[in-house]
């Protein structure tokens, strides 16, 4: 077993792999191009959704996506931009966008989620301190149409103990009296929890540098030392960080730092949008989906906080004024509490897609030492602690986890190599 692992990247991606490895007995270095706190895994919903575990590429996507583009505020957007990877990636996307694809995706997230909730109560146990809400989540359409499709892709979770209930829009107002009378049906999904993601982020860090973890802030990688199949360090400015193991955790730029070891990953960014409103003019008691909106509100200490929104093709956190503006349209239709005219003050994150939607966890093809835990598009948060288990399993070798690193085999970063390695490997 090696001794010493590297980890790019301190999303909660890296830090849940960080703390697993530190549990585990190795010495741990992260280095992250940022004073850390930063990124998607602050900027997101907080929700623990596996009742969301439906791939983004699905059959009916590419019709609605064409309505939606017509629309700055829409729920998706495709950036219009001729970056060569940008456009693989989407037309990879279209391709992914079958009813065949969806289901084994659909299938591979539920099984992967299993343990999802009883792993972060774990964390819990183990003195990760952090805001942690177990008041489950409800899902508000405007139509029953849209809650039967959600309760579809709801259902192969029943298999691992999660419900989605069906409401009347009075039995929804009923447990949320803010919800509006366009609501009209719903889901409520009991098992389903929420954090406030910056507490998660800052849990883990202090949990981290209990165990030992050392920190390396402000060194963006730029560099991969090889020899032969090995990796040897990684480069950042003119520091070398020497390591035993490396894993690829830096969300929607690892794309490039896999390609530095020699292997090319379609990862890349679906900008979100949000903001947090301390008003008070909406409260709420669970975390809710605005269904046809596709906006998730948070109800945590001191604020609601909003998010939605996917664009494709921008690498930088820049706020187009038109997507803000949606979520808070949506918000208003959703909550009428909640003004039309509200001003807030916005945030990006930047979440790392892949264009089966599947995430990429495991060893990465041609090199020794190098590992992938990357590309968790929507569901980041919720797959951390579990993806963090299947690292260290294969870290260590798989011993005592069998299950764990069989669940995870839809998602080896082996499924993006040329056909032609493919079959070579398989000969
Ligand atoms: C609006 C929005 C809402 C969301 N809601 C939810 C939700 O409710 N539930 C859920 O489960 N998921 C949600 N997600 C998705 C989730 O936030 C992401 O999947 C997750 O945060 C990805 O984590 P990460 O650690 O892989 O990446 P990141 O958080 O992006 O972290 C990557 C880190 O790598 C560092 N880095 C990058 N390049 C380098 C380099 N070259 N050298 C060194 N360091 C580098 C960065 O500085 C960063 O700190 C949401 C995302 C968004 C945008």
């Amino acid at each position: 077993m090696p001794d010493h692992a590297v980890i790019v990247g301190a999303g909660v991606i890296g830090l849940a792999t960080a703390h697993r490895l530190a549990l585990d007995g190795l010495s741990v270095t992260v280095v992250d191009a940022t004073r850390g706190e930063a990124g998607a895994s602050v900027h997101n919903a907080g929700w623990i959704v596996p009742i969301m575990s439906a791939p983004v590429p699905a059959p009916g996507m590419i019709g609605k996506a064409l309505r939606w583009m017509a629309r700055k505020d829409s729920p998706l957007y495709v950036r219009p931009t001729p970056r060569p990877e940008h456009v693989r990636f989407m037309l990879s996307m279209l391709r992914h966008c079958n009813p065949r694809d969806f289901q084994h995706g659909l299938e591979s997230l539920v099984s992967l989620n299993e343990r999802t909730v009883s792993l972060f109560d774990e964390y819990e146990k183990d003195g990760v301190r952090f805001e942690y809400h177990r008041t489950g989540q409800l899902m508000a359409f405007h139509t029953r149409e849209t809650m039967r499709e959600y309760q579809a892709t709801a259902a192969p979770l029943e298999r691992i103990g999660h419900l989605a209930v069906p409401l009347s829009g009075d039995e929804l107002r009923d447990l949320e009296p803010a919800l509006g009378k366009q609501v009209r049906a719903g889901l409520q999904c009991p098992q389903e929890r929420h954090v406030d993601p910056t507490s998660l982020v800052k849990g883990l860090t202090a949990r981290c540098r209990e165990l030992g973890v050392r920190f390396l802030h402000n060194r963006r990688v730029t560099d991969i030392r090889h020899r032969g199949p090995a990796v040897t360090a990684v480069v950042a400015g003119d520091e070398e960080i020497h390591g035993d193991v490396f894993v690829l955790a830096a969300g929607a730029h690892t794309g490039p730092l896999a390609r530095k070891a020699g292997f090319s990953l379609p990862i890349q960014p679906g900008k979100g949008y949000g903001f947090d409103d301390t008003t008070g003019s909406v409260t709420l008691r669970h975390a809710v989906y605005l269904g046809e909106a596709k906006v998730a509100v948070t109800p945590l200490s001191g604020r609601l906080r909003f998010a939605g929104t996917m664009e494709f093709g921008s690498f930088d956190a820049a706020i187009d004024p038109h997507r803000l503006r949606g979520i808070v349209r949506s918000a208003h239709e959703f909550l009428p509490g909640f003004a039309a005219g509200a001003r807030p003050h916005g945030w990006t994150g930047l979440r790392p897609m892949t264009p089966d939607g599947l995430p990429v966890i495991g060893p990465l093809p041609g090199k020794d030492n190098v590992l992938v835990a990357s590309g968790h598009c929507m569901l980041g948060v919720t797959l951390a602690p579990v993806t963090a288990e299947i690292i260290a399993a294969q870290v260590k070798g798989g011993q005592g986890a069998s299950g764990t690193t069989a669940a995870a085999a839809p998602f080896s970063p082996q499924r993006f190599a040329s056909r032609r390695a493919r079959t070579a490997r398989t000969d």
